[in-house]
């Protein structure tokens, strides 16, 4: 990990699959068995009880026992699927869950994935069972964080307990996401964040201010390597990057582009051909 890095992340144990745990009064949290180096213990599936039904924020992956898991923790009384992006590990189970609670599907007005569409679609600031959308892109263009009651909110892949968030462009957009965080942080009234991945998240704003400390942190580093004599992104891994394993190096590669991009566009940096300069 980069020596500008001093974000303190949670940790939790390995869950008990299939099995939904309270977390907050009238929440509880199905964790999907898709656990890895992206994913941590797997997507988080949101259960939020209404007088309706149950509201699912983000079904999780293509998983049978997954959706039997969601289907048997709410006896199928499934008011609506809300999703805060679609991603495969938070998508893949909306179909199957549809299919066997008739619930609809809402989504983004604009999804990122072409062979979704959602039933109804949202905007920011729209409200559905007592949730706010918020449009936050960055870690995804489709990207919705739900605010909800008593200071709580669902923030899906863009402020995760367990880790940062993977910005991969065209998709993903640094300054996109910056902001983001920038926004989350002007809201006074929040104390818990439910995420995508990874333990309920409570005092969040500092956490908050230290991923946003960690990209400023490697955009200033990432500039200090610019001059006038155009330079790769993967050079510009190698500088910043000491030993990093070559596994990560295309992941590095990314997140570097992604700031580059957003220099671009704040006109401090030039790219011409996929080589950058100082502006
Ligand atoms: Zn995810």
């Amino acid at each position: 990990m980069e020596a500008w890095v001093s974000v303190a992340f949670l940790t939790e144990a390995a869950p008990s699959y299939g099995v939904a745990e309270d977390v907050a009064p009238g929440v509880r949290r199905l964790v999907a068995p898709n656990p890895g180096p992206m994913t941590y213990r797997g997507t988080n599936t949101w259960l939020l009880d209404g007088a309706d039904g149950v509201t699912v924020i983000d079904p999780g992956p293509d998983s049978a026992p997954h959706v039997d898991a969601v289907v048997a923790a709410t006896g199928g009384h499934v008011a609506r699927i809300l999703l805060t992006h679609t991603h495969s590990d938070h998508v893949g189970a909306a179909a199957a869950l549809k299919a066997a609670t008739g619930a609809p599907t809402l989504g983004f007005t604009r999804p990122q994935r072409q062979d979704f569409r959602p039933d109804h679609p949202i905007a920011d600031g729209d409200t559905v069972a007592g949730l706010t959308a918020l449009h936050t892109p960055g870690h995804a263009s489709d990207h919705l964080c739900f605010a909800w009651r008593d200071g709580v909110i669902f923030t899906g892949d863009h402020v995760m307990s367990w880790n940062t968030s993977i910005v991969s462009p065209p998709d993903g957009d640094m300054g996109d996401y910056m902001h983001g965080l920038r926004r989350l942080l002007t809201r006074g009234e929040d104390t818990l964040y439910l995420g995508g991945h990874g333990p309920p998240l409570p005092e969040p704003h500092a956490l908050v201010r230290a991923m946003l400390g960690h990209r400023m942190g490697r955009e200033s580093a990432i500039l200090a390597t610019l001059g006038a004599e155009p330079i790769a992104p993967a050079a510009i891994v190698d500088a910043l990057y000491a030993g990093l394993d070559s596994g990560l190096k295309r992941a590095a590669e990314r997140t570097v582009l992604a700031h580059l991009l957003k220099l671009g566009a704040e006109g401090r940096a030039v790219g011409d051909d996929g080589l950058w300069k100082l502006a």
